[in-house]
């Protein structure tokens, strides 16, 4: 019986020895694998190539976007105010790279559709793809315009005007703060 009992344990301490050891090689095993096989997270689809936006539904109160917005991104994308001209931070702005809603984050446009209009707010001939933005009749001010909006969460961005020179014969004139860029390679 003693030697029964002493076999067990001494079973008992190799195999704790032998779990440790595992453990041990496990950690250094889950290690490397996820070094070698697990990709480095980025974005889940590629801004500039529109079949990879799915494009969502985002809705929130007015108190939800008043925190998370500066009170002058809220009154540019959610009350469709103007920004001044000349006075922003993408009129000139000549970096390649995307242009996010300000409000939900979605690409919308690309540096490959923004030229210089010379109007003072970041001018686009189109954006990435139709589906990303929406068109509304915007009677405001005794004028006829066309409002344009993120499709995603409906946030206002500016308007589009006719344009001659450009291959849509569109302009998307802009707020730069209705917009978040991020420079990178297209
Ligand atoms: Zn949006």
């Amino acid at each position: 019986m003693k030697k029964m009992r002493m076999l067990s344990f001494l079973v008992v301490v190799t195999l704790m020895f032998a779990c440790n050891d595992e453990k041990k090689e496990v950690r250094g095993t889950t290690v490397m694998t996820e070094a070698e096989e697990v990709p480095v997270q980025t974005e889940v689809h590629d801004p500039v190539k529109a079949d990879t936006i799915e494009v969502g539904n985002v809705t929130k109160s007015k108190e939800e976007w008043k925190e998370i917005l500066t009170p002058e991104e809220f009154h540019i994308l959610r009350e469709a105010g103007t920004e001044p001209a000349f006075r922003n931070a993408y009129y000139d702005n000549k970096k390649e790279g995307v242009y996010y809603c300000g409000a939900c984050g979605i690409p919308l446009y690309s540096s490959n559709t923004k030229f210089d209009s010379g109007t003072g707010w970041p001018s686009f001939y189109a954006p990435i793809d139709p589906k990303l933005v929406e068109r509304k009749m915007d009677n405001r001010y005794g004028m006829e315009r066309v409002e344009v909006v993120c499709a995603q969460c409906d946030s206002h961005l500016g308007h589009i005007f006719p344009y001659e020179g450009v291959p849509t014969e569109e302009r998307h004139c802009l707020n730069s703060l209705a917009l978040d860029f991020k420079q990178m390679d297209i």
